[in-house]
């Protein structure tokens, strides 16, 4: 006889000022609900708008340039990060850096492999796009590897909620009793 399926949440918002008041998180992870997390510095970010993806038809560049600057940010002093967050974190910078330590040997092994052959061009550009591939591999990987991503925490574009992906349901019940502990302070709202 096999346990009950925990019900999955799709997803949770709550407001931004539990996060950045001081009034404090609740000790409870979000995405495993584990209690008697520790609590780190984090940046929670909303994502950019999706007609900035329509920039990279320019190029990386001026989607970061905007994408950046169209993003806002607010920081949690004490984002609860349980020991399997840690771990998840640790793997994802594990892999970036590995992924990183291979652009610039994808770039110099393919030469040495086919050194004499005559592949010049292809292994040229088998080169360039092994070590784009890894640099982006590399790159995201360490992205992914901010406490409030490892959590799937993200900031609503008016900066007034954190939406949180796939909650574990320990997690909306301490911050729903938390939030039941204060009188909401107004959140201003933003243009
Ligand atoms: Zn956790």
């Amino acid at each position: 006889m096999t346990a009950p399926a925990t019900p999955v949440i799709p997803q949770f918002f709550f407001p931004t000022w539990l996060v950045t008041s001081g009034l404090g998180m609740p000790p409870v992870c979000a995405p495993h609900g584990a209690p008697g997390p520790v609590g780190v510095k984090a940046k929670i970010e909303s994502s950019p708008p999706k007609w900035t993806y329509l920039l990279l038809l320019l190029g990386a560049l001026p989607y970061i340039i905007v994408a950046a600057a169209m993003t806002k940010r607010v920081q949690a002093p004490l984002w609860p990060v349980c020991p399997q967050c840690t771990k998840q974190a640790q793997t994802l910078k594990l892999i970036g850096t590995l992924s990183l330590l291979m652009v610039p040997a994808s770039c110099a092994g393919p030469s040495i492999l086919a050194k004499g052959a005559d592949l010049g061009a292809v292994v040229g550009w088998l080169s360039f796009v092994l070590a784009v591939a890894f640099f982006i591999g590399g790159a995201a990987s360490f992205w992914f590897a901010d406490p409030a991503r490892v959590a799937r925490a993200w900031l609503t574009n008016d900066g007034a909620y954190i939406q949180v992906k796939r909650p574990a349901p320990a997690f909306c019940q301490a911050v729903t009793e938390r939030l039941q502990l204060h009188v909401p302070v107004p959140v201003p709202p933003t243009v």
